[in-house]
């Protein structure tokens, strides 16, 4: 049985006071997230909408959700309530259903985009152009209940540690990017989420504020 409690308190010894640290507990129970939880952390990150919702109305009202997976539209209304934070906006129409219905209980709903960084396939995730493309619409201009706060990023998933270092390097420069080009006096967009169980060290490295650590927490997931 892993220690939570312990794992969680080494590994914030570990990392500088101004990158945040999101909890991926994706697969863990409601009693092991607790375990986290009376250690004083607060922010935790889920993948599946479902697992998500059943999990949240057992747990304490002020734990801080982060979504991190591919969001279906037909599922964004269930987290808009609540969620703190959507780090995984890979589509310009994953924003617009965002948008439409967080003005339906007029919240404003904070978002990174998701860029593809990785060299396998699978990933999802904006491509430079295609966030460029977005971000010049004029559709874009027109919504109003989203904030976007900064980008999100996974490396491939490789010993390679340089192909991981020149990956977060990239999404660092589409940061860079977007901030001189849209975000330029907007102090609000400043968040790079990078860097997991794998790779985080890498990640802090490179300039990442956002870490989202699963398995070093809560112990290998099956
Ligand atoms: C599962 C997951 C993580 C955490 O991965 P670990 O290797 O368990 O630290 C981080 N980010 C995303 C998007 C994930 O799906």
């Amino acid at each position: 049985m892993p220690d939570i409690a312990s794992n969680i308190i080494s590994l914030k010894q570990q990392i500088p006071s101004s990158v945040r640290l999101v909890a991926v507990s994706k697969t863990k129970s409601v009693n092991e997230i607790l375990e986290a939880y009376n250690t004083g952390h607060r922010i935790f990150g889920e993948n599946r909408v479902q697992e998500l919702l059943s999990k949240k109305d057992l747990l304490p009202g002020d734990i801080e959700w982060h979504y991190i997976g591919h969001l279906q539209s037909n599922k964004v209304k269930y987290i808009v309530p609540f969620i703190s934070l959507v780090q995984s906006v890979d589509t310009f129409r994953l924003l617009q259903i965002i948008d439409n219905e967080a003005s339906k209980i007029r919240r404003v709903i904070d978002c990174l985009l998701q860029y593809h960084i990785a060299r396998e396939e699978t990933k999802f995730g904006f491509s430079m152009d295609e966030a460029n493309e977005m971000m010049g619409s004029e559709g874009f201009q027109r919504l109003k209940q989203v904030k976007i706060c900064g980008v999100m990023g996974m490396a491939t998933f490789t010993s390679n540690t340089e192909q991981v270092r020149d990956e977060f390097r990239l999404l660092c420069n589409y940061f860079a990017e977007l901030k001189r080009r849209y975000f330029s006096d907007m102090p609000s967009f400043r968040e790079i989420s990078m860097g997991m169980s794998g790779d985080f060290r890498i990640a802090i490295e490179e300039g990442s504020t956002i870490i989202r650590i699963g398995n070093i927490i809560f112990g290998e997931r099956k």
